[in-house]
């Protein structure tokens, strides 16, 4: 079975939307993404850091789902990264209210045992510093390294963030952060700039209106799948990260073509997260469940066309 080895947030998050408030639940970009990995044959890990604060029960609950948590550190005294949104009335744009690094401020992260050599890493959304740690780590190059990150890293730590990126094969950002990191409005632009920044393909994604690939000339474009209710989009970006990564890895092959595949798996479980707050969703979701949406996908996506 294929190793993948995931780095980036685990949190508590306060998220409010036009449909309600939670006060802190479980969060952060490695937990999302570790739980739409597992929805694919991988073995899987995250590295993280959370404090004293943080329930056990929530990494009983990844252990549940076979995810390997010992690379994520405990710091008995200190608090566990939190990070609080408000969503406007389109759910497609939120302001970040609080961000608040923690334990996140000085962690140095570890790779646990067993995954010195992952054949795939996802470098999810956290400090570029952290991110750099863990590809220093790794003595022989994974076969694929894929990197999400946000604004936030942009506006407080570009030139980590900068060396980061052009170290992976893969970069997965939404098209405001695309527009930031290029200076370009158009996405294509975009991605040629992101492009000679380092990474061959470039992944972007908007929200309810899916999601875009760019491998120098070829581009693929899937979009999402519309939705009755959409409660608290909170993580649909790195679900589709992790669902994208996990697909590859669990098929072994990381050709455009398979890389189109990819994107329409970790689209079709983004919209499954949507569907209530936090990570709830992404924990009960069942095989069958995403079966059946993707058979949807299919038909909302085919047609036939008669070309002269
Ligand atoms: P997404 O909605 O996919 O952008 O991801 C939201 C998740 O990212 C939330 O669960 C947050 O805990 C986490 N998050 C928010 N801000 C940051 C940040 N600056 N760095 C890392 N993770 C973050």
């Amino acid at each position: 079975m294929n190793k993948l080895l995931i780095v980036g947030t685990v949190a508590f998050d306060a998220i409010e939307t036009p449909f309600g408030k939670t006060d802190k639940i479980l969060g952060g970009a490695a937990t999302y993404i570790s739980l739409a990995a597992s929805q694919f044959n991988v073995e899987s890990a995250i590295v993280s850091v959370v404090g004293g604060d943080f329930p056990e029960g929530y990494l009983e609950m990844l252990n549940s789902k076979n995810i390997n948590t010992t690379g994520i550190e405990i710091v008995k005294d200190g608090k566990t990264f939190f990070w609080s949104g408000k969503y406007h009335n389109d759910l497609n744009t939120r302001d970040t209210l609080i961000t608040d690094l923690n334990v996140l401020a000085d962690f140095n992260p570890k790779v646990p045992e067993n995954f010195e050599n992952p054949e795939f890493l996802m470098l999810g959304n956290l400090h570029p510093a952290v991110q750099m740690a863990v590809i220093k780590q790794i003595p022989k190059r994974p076969k694929l390294v894929v990197l999400d990150t946000m604004n936030f890293w942009m506006d407080n730590t570009w030139d980590e963030l900068i060396e980061v990126i052009s170290k992976v094969d893969v970069i997965t950002i939404n098209d405001e952060e695309a527009r930031q990191l290029s200076g370009e409005y158009s996405l294509v632009r975009a991605a040629q700039k992101i492009h000679k920044m380092g990474p061959k393909y470039v992944v972007i994604k908007k929200g309810e209106h899916g999601a875009l690939l760019f491998n120098n000339g070829d581009i693929f474009f899937a979009p999402a799948l519309p939705l009755e209710d959409v409660f608290d989009p909170t993580g649909a970006g790195d679900t589709f990260a992790g669902g994208f990564i996990g697909y590859l890895a669990s098929t072994h092959d990381i050709s455009f073509n398979n890389m189109k595949r990819a994107i329409i798996y970790g689209s079709n479980l983004a919209s499954f997260c949507v569907e209530k707050f936090g990570t709830r969703r992404m924990e009960d979701l069942t095989e069958k469940e995403v079966q059946e949406r993707l058979r949807d996908f299919k038909e909302l996506t085919q047609f036939e066309i008669e070309l002269n």
